[in-house]
This record gives C-alpha cells, structure tokens and sequence, in this order.
C-alpha cells in the first residue's frame, strides 16, 4: 500500500514543460474481474492515444506520451487485481512512473496535463490518519508510521546512557541516578525536537506512544502542548523484543477507538444540525442523493455496509435511488450496482470530504447524511 513517502513524492511531480499522465482505474470488491479491468485501461488509454499522434505537438511530448500509454498497458496488465482503485502518474520523458493501490474506489479518470491529478488520490486518502508511533526507553527512540493498516520505521534515535554497575557508596549511587537521569531527560528533548520537526511538516495526524509502563508517562509529560493534542494514547511494548507486527497491533487500537469516536461525533454533528435547521444539513439516502446531485456536500457519512442499487443520470450527474428517468432533464438513468458508492465518488470529485462510518451509529438506518455548503433547493419529482 502506499506510503507518506510516495504520496508526499507525487505532491510534487512535475513534467517540467512535458504532460504527466494521470490514470485512475477502480477494481471491484470481491473477486476483481481481470477482463473487465484491462478493458477499462485500454478504452481510458484510446482516448489519448489521439495525442500521442498529433503532429501539432512537440516531437518530446508525442514520444512521452506514447511510452506512457505502452508502459501503462503493460505495467496494469501484469499486476495482481486489488479491490479498491489503482492511480497511476506516468511522464516517460522525465523518467516518471507512480503507481499506488487505493483502498476505495474513485471513478474512471485519465487526464493529461503539466501536473499530475491528485485530487481523487487525496480524497481516498483524507479518510485515513497518519500515524506516527514512537517507542521509547531511556535511550533509544524509535518512530515508526502507522498507515493504511501499514507500519514502517521511519528512523531510531540514540543516545547515551550510564551503564549500571557496582557502587562504591551511597554518594557514588546518587551521583549517577542524576547522571542518567539527566541523560535520559536529554535524550527525550532529541525525541521531542524530531517529532515536532516531523508534524511541523505537516506528515501526521496522530501521535502514539509506546513503551516500558515506567518509561511511558515520564516521556509524554516532555510532549509540548502541540504534540499532546494529537496523542492518541499510549501503549506498553518491551522495544527490544517488540515485533513490527506488535506494533501495528497496539497502534491499530488505538487508532481505531479514535476513528470510531470520530465517526461517532460526526454522526451527532449532521443529526444536530438537522434537527436545528443550521448549519444545512441533509440526512437520509434521498436527500443526501439529491445534496449531492447539486455539489452541495461539504463533508458526508455514509454506513459503511450500506449497498443500495440506483441510477447515475450521465449528463448532469443526477443521482438517485429510484425511477427510470432523470426528473432534471428527462433522460433515462443509468443503472447503477451500488448508488452509495457513486456517491462517495461524486463527493470527492467535487471536492467535500467523505467519511465511511463503521461504528453502530444512528446513521445505520439513515444509510447517509452530510453537511452542506448551502441550503437544498425542493427535490423535483419524476412527475413534475
Ligand atoms: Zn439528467
């Protein structure tokens, strides 16, 4: 899956004067159909394959785009299916090639242009925290990413530390407590100063902490009131023996409990503010539908189990759960497997934020709910 790194690497691609190609795919859950998808890449390829011909465009541009389209194909056509999306970022003649699997579906997109498309990419994304986990003992710090169910270390930072050994005295025992006291207290200052570096750059949503149950709280009574606010708890691992997959264990936790918190907190926001008429909100399936239809979803919460079949009106993106015809403008809908799912899709495009609740909230018979950038004019019926 993907990491901090690359997303933060395809941030800034740039063609330098040559077009990036940017390629969205959506793989379906269950068993991913292989065919369906290589078909899905080829008819999103054939629609720039124009370009890559035109004998308008700079020769560097045609040649770059042509190695694009070859390197697409054949990348995509031997890669093992994953539900979900694939986001490709392609510029042969910069020697540019991104590829990340997407834990959700985004909607078929190709683009060509002087920067690369992120926009599907970061709204998948924006419902995942970033996590950065760090152990720590006396002397040894280590920081550790949490993403995407995922955990890599990122770095280890080590400091000095007075051994134990035999006391000549009493004094002698004092002097060197203090000693590696102070040590230790130092080597939590080196920790702080990486990890604020580290959120100060704008990376991570979430702090944990681990470690032995003594070293633990002395060391998050050092996080300075910015690093406190994204403490997502602590948790107890011996360092030395801890597995990376200890760790994704307890950080998962952690992370989880928050998320359903969040989930939970948002549901109450869109519930509030609909029963108090402001800030607009919009709850049910068809009223969200409709929200959606207009571009009017800032943020949306839709259950995450809920499948709903429906239609997608191809002209003006009506969406709905019901009717054959679009009551806009007339034309018949297109048959959708999962409307929810389109949903989420059209929410991204437009730029809103999109939540999937997992927690057993009130949600769970609404199917959707959403706050609004603007009061919903009348739903039209298919009557009228
Ligand atoms: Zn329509």
């Amino acid at each position: 899956m993907i990491t901090q790194e690359q997303v933060e690497r395809i941030l800034r691609l740039s063609g330098n004067g040559i077009p990036v190609v940017s390629l969205y795919v959506p793989v379906n859950p269950g068993r991913p159909d292989r065919r369906e998808f290589d078909s899905r890449v080829s008819s999103l390829l054939d629609r720039i394959r124009p370009l890559a011909l035109d004998s308008s465009a700079e020769h560097a541009v045609r040649l770059s785009l042509r190695e694009d389209i070859a390197r697409i194909e054949k990348t995509l056509g031997e890669e093992p299916l994953r539900p979900g999306a694939v986001a490709v970022f392609s510029c042969g003649g910069r020697d540019i090639y991104e590829q990340v699997w997407l834990p959700r579906r985004t909607h078929d997109r190709i683009v060509v242009d002087a920067d690369p498309y992120v926009r599907p990419l970061l709204g998948v994304l924006d419902e995942y925290y970033r996590t950065c986990a760090v152990i720590v003992d006396k002397s040894v710090g280590q920081v550790w990413e949490y993403y995407l169910d995922e955990v890599r270390e990122l770095e280890a930072i080590r400091d000095r530390v007075v051994r134990k050994h035999g006391y000549s005295d009493e004094y002698a025992e004092y002097r060197v407590r203090n000693k590696a006291d102070e040590l230790s207290k130092k080597h939590f200052r080196r920790l702080v100063g990486e990890l604020k570096q580290l959120f100060a750059s704008g990376g991570y949503d979430l702090l944990a902490v681990g470690g032995q149950a003594r070293d633990v709280p002395v060391f998050v009574d050092f996080l300075p009131r910015e690093l406190k606010d994204r403490l997502v708890g602590t948790f107890t691992l011996d360092r030395e023996s801890a597995t990376p997959e200890d760790i994704r264990q307890k950080v998962r936790e952690l992370v989880s409990e928050h998320a359903d918190q969040e989930q939970r907190r948002l549901v109450d926001e869109i519930l509030e503010a609909k029963a108090a008429g402001k800030p607009p909100a919009a709850v049910g399936l068809d009223e969200t539908l409709w929200a959606a239809s207009l571009a009017a979803i800032r943020t949306l919460a839709v259950d995450g189990q809920a499948v709903v079949p429906g239609g997608v009106c191809d002209r003006d993106g009506l969406l709905s759960r019901s009717g054959k015809t679009c009551p806009l403008c007339g034309e018949p809908l297109r048959e959708v497997a999962d409307v929810i799912d389109e949903l989420a899709e059209t929410v991204i495009d437009d730029g809103g934020e999109v939540r999937h609740v997992d927690a057993e909230t009130d949600l769970r018979t609404q199917q959707a709910g959403a706050l609004l950038r603007f009061e919903l004019p009348p739903q039209p019926t298919a009557a009228s």
